[in-house]
């Protein structure tokens, strides 16, 4: 109702579209809704609308009114209707037409925006990008003028001063990454950050402000150009550094290629070898451990080890038998015109108890002290005898081979014939062979005195045939061996043996010169209560006189005393001249050699010098000192005929069986010595016995403290343990007869502490342990160490990790271990891991 009380006044108001449509169709209802739609399709335009249709309201006002309307009257209606419509259709093209119109005016218009806003923004991004790059070129040749204030400043500090203070600021605003706002010197953070705003008001349109911009732009690459080359011209002055640096270092390196010749004395210092070859102490090290040694810096090596060191540096090995100081020791060739003959040097050789002292004695006696009033005979190792034609002989009063072999192996060759007393009543014997074979390796001529020949059952041709199958063939068997029958108990033969080795002196033609600083050789050498060290020299060359400074071995002094084999003081000792020398500062080895020097400086430098070398040479020896080293230098030095050992063991009685098996051991070359014995572990001061003495510790049942393994593995010295005393006494006895049987040689690879133990129901006890060293490892042999002391060996049981039966436990984790079938097993025990192998053993 109220849509038709809405209809009334707009039907009222005039004609309408709606009022027409109305009388068209049959109901109100309908008329209402077309009105509406009119209504619609007016109001966009209500101008056009209410100008147009003038005539619409006078057809409207007759259709409001159903009834009465003739046809003509409807024909004109529709016609005017049609022509409402077809103008209504004209004027919805036209509007569609215009709307499109606009719409592409609208299109076109947003087109061109669009192109122009392209267009603005490929501008703007042109001009950020020259912006940008305007910034960077900034930036670098700030970074120039720092870089090159930096240059100025450090090669010549004088000319920095000019301007100081820029170059802080430059440096300052290096440091802070440029935050300075002014000035052309921007950074290029500073520039980013600004260009958006310029590229903002370039796309305004602010022309002049592009030109400028282009402008600038030109300039900057102008300037690139130009500072593009210096740029180019800085990099390669860096370049030049660093090639030039480097090539300082290269030369540097090579430097270090250089073959250098390495003098090489017989034990040296690694550090010193690293010295001399001009490499780092550290990279030595390193070659040494890579050969297996396992050295420091401080430590003494041997020459020949040295030696490879110095091949794997690549440098060459100069090796130097003596230092520098022992070269003020004159050691010139004599002239021919300057030797005068000398007395033989006689050393009496012979098997035990074929009478070589008795002879000595005899013609000690027969020819010394015979006469000579007030005579007193002194033993001082070596006397001098005038023969019946005049010869004077000298004679070593130390008879044996030890004495003989020991100063030859010392270097004193001293011995220029050798008697070989051969007992009448007994032939040729072992050590009468070893004789014959010392004389014949010292290349020394012999003569043999066929001893004992008053005895009745005396059968000297025996003797020379026996010597035949030794290749002695002597005189009487048309050979060219002296032979004198003799008999020291009668004195038979005794001058005939003077003369016959006067003889042999002659063919020898012994010279020395004796108007030079002498040298000797110490044949006997002891510490005497009321004089000091006393030394027995037989001169070689020179002549020793009173107050002459001398250096002995690693001795010297001063010579206070001199005294004859008489007992006599005597101021000096000419060519083979035996005398005791007074006035040592220590007590020299037999077969040292004494050298005369000038100075007191001199002889103490080359003392102290020697002193040095022999320990580093004991120390480099140490390194390496097993059982059949020992021995095997015990044999190539006859001096060294016997093999010390410590012995430690578990108890008090097998210390004694071993003790004792072990000093049966050996003949008459070679034996055995017990330096030391006791009962419990190894301990510190066993280690540093055995190391004095080149001695190997051999532990019976028991095992090295930790200190007690550390020390023997810094000094070389050799640990044997043993559980079966005929192991170990046949271990020894083989090392001493060099029969060396394949050793079964034994490797800890790890210990154990048992800190708990466990009862575990059908396994038994179990060691609960954490492994301390090394490796714990089933297959592996195990021993129960209480106290250092052996209690059990065997094998496990069950190795486990956390429930988990496995092959290893390395250091530091925890394990369960238990022994098979054995089970007293304590916390605190020790249980050590170990494996056999099977080693060829060589000498
Ligand atoms: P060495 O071991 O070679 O030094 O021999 P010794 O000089 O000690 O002599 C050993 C033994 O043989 C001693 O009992 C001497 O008395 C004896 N003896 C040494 N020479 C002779 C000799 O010419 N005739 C006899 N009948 N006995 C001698």
């Amino acid at each position: 109702m109220s849509d038709t009380d809405g209809k009334k006044p707009l039907g009222l108001g005039g004609a309408r579209p709606g009022q027409v449509k109305q009388s068209f169709s049959h109901g109100r209802t309908k008329s209402v809704v077309v009105e509406t739609k009119r209504k619609k399709v007016v109001v966009p335009k209500p101008s056009a609308a209410g100008g147009k249709p003038a005539g619409s309201p006078s057809l409207g006002d007759p259709s409001r009114r159903p009834a009465g309307i003739s046809d003509a009257e409807m024909e004109r209606r529709l016609k005017a209707l049609q022509a409402a419509k077809a103008r209504e259709a004209e004027e919805a093209a036209q509007r569609v037409a215009e709307e499109k119109a606009r719409e592409e005016e609208r299109e076109r218009r947003r087109a061109e925006a669009e192109a122009k806003e392209r267009e603005d923004r490929e501008r703007e991004e042109a001009l950020r990008l020259k912006a940008e790059e305007d910034a960077r070129k900034a930036r670098e040749a700030e970074l120039r003028a720092q870089k090159k204030e930096e240059v100025r400043k450090a090669p010549a500090k004088a000319e920095a001063p000019a301007d100081p203070a820029a170059a802080e600021a430059a440096a300052a605003r290096a440091a802070t990454k440029g935050v300075v706002a002014t000035g052309p010197r921007k950074t290029d953070r500073d520039r980013d950050e600004r260009a958006p705003d310029r590229d903002a008001r370039n796309a305004k349109g602010k022309g002049d402000d592009n030109a400028r911009r282009t402008g600038k732009l030109s300039l900057s690459e102008a300037l690139h150009g130009g500072e593009g080359g210096r740029q180019r011209s800085l990099a390669a002055m860096k370049r030049k550094q660093e090639k030039a640096r480097q090539k300082a270092m290269g030369y540097g390196q090579s430097a270090e290629k250089m073959v250098r010749d390495v003098q090489l004395p017989e034990t040296i210092v690694v550090s010193e070898l690293a010295n001399r070859m001009a490499e780092r102490a550290a990279d030595v090290v390193k070659a040494l451990m890579k050969m297996g040694m396992m050295v420091t810096a401080n430590q003494t090596i041997d020459a020949d080890t040295a030696e490879l060191v110095i091949e794997e540096f690549g440098h060459k090995a100069v090796r130097v038998s003596d230092a520098d100081v022992e070269q003020v020791i004159d050691t010139v060739e004599d002239k021919p015109e300057d030797l005068q003959t000398r007395p033989p040097i006689i050393t009496i050789m012979g098997h035990v108890d074929h009478g070589k002292t008795s002879l000595l004695d005899a013609i000690r006696k027969a020819n010394v002290v015979s006469g000579e009033a007030g005579g007193i005979t002194q033993h001082i190792g070596a006397y001098q005898v005038t023969t019946d034609s005049g010869a004077v002989l000298t004679f070593l009063d130390t008879p044996g081979h030890a004495a003989f072999t020991s100063m030859r192996a010392r270097g004193a060759q001293v011995t220029d014939i050798v008697v070989l007393v051969v007992a009448a009543d007994d032939a040729v014997m072992p050590q009468t062979i070893e004789a014959i074979n010392h004389a014949k390796a010292a290349k020394v001529p012999m003569i043999v005195a066929i001893n004992k020949c008053d005895k009745y059952e005396a059968n000297p041709q025996k003797v020379r045939t026996d010597l035949l199958q030794h290749e002695v063939v002597v005189e009487a068997m048309s050979g060219d061996v002296q032979d004198v029958e003799v008999s020291a108990k009668t004195g038979k033969g005794l001058d005939e043996l003077l003369e016959a080795i006067a003889l042999q002196a002659e063919v020898l033609e012994l010279k020395a010169n004796p108007n030079r600083a002498a040298q000797g050789a110490v044949i006997e050498a002891k510490l005497d209560v009321g004089r000091g060290p006393v030394a027995t020299v037989l001169v070689q060359h020179g002549t020793l006189k009173q107050g002459d400074i001398f250096v002995v071995g690693e001795k010297w002094g001063k010579v206070r005393a001199l005294i004859n084999d008489r007992g006599e003081r005597v101021t000096e000792a000419g060519p083979s001249v035996p005398v005791e020398v007074l006035g040592l500062n220590g007590t020299p080895e037999a077969g040292d050699v004494l050298n005369v020097v000038e100075t007191e400086a001199q002889a103490r430098e080359i003392a102290d010098y020697r002193e040095q070398t022999t320990k580093d040479k004991r120390a480099a020896a140490g390194a390496a000192t097993t059982l059949e080293q020992l021995m095997a230098k015990a044999k190539a030095d006859l001096n060294v005929a016997e093999l010390p050992v410590v012995v430690k063991a578990d108890v008090q009685g097998s210390t004694e069986a071993i003790v004792q098996a072990l000093e049966k051991v050996g003949n008459e070359e070679v034996r055995v010595r017990v330096i030391h014995s006791g009962v419990g572990a190894i301990t510190e001061s066993d280690v540093g016995l055995a190391e004095a003495s080149g001695a190997p510790v051999i532990g019976f049942n028991v095992r090295a403290n930790a200190p007690a393994r550390a020390a023997a593995n810094q000094k070389g010295v050799e640990i044997r343990y043993y559980s079966i005393i005929y192991d170990l006494v046949d271990d020894i006895k083989a090392a001493a007869s060099g029969l060396l049987k394949n050793e079964v040689r034994e490797h800890f690879i790890g210990y154990a502490q048992i800190k708990e133990v466990f009862k575990v129901s059908g396994v038994g006890k179990v060691a609960g342990c954490i492994v301390t060293e090394g490796v714990a490892r089933r297959s592996a042999g195990v021993r129960l160490l209480r106290d250092d002391v052996v209690i059990h060996e065997g094998t496990l049981k069950t190795l486990k990790r956390f429930k988990d039966e496995v092959k290893d436990v390395i250091s530091g984790q925890e394990c369960g271990m238990a022994f098979e079938n054995y089970e007293d097993i304590r916390p605190g025990d020790v249980i050590e891991i170990f494996e056999r192998e099977e080693v060829e053993r060589t000498l």
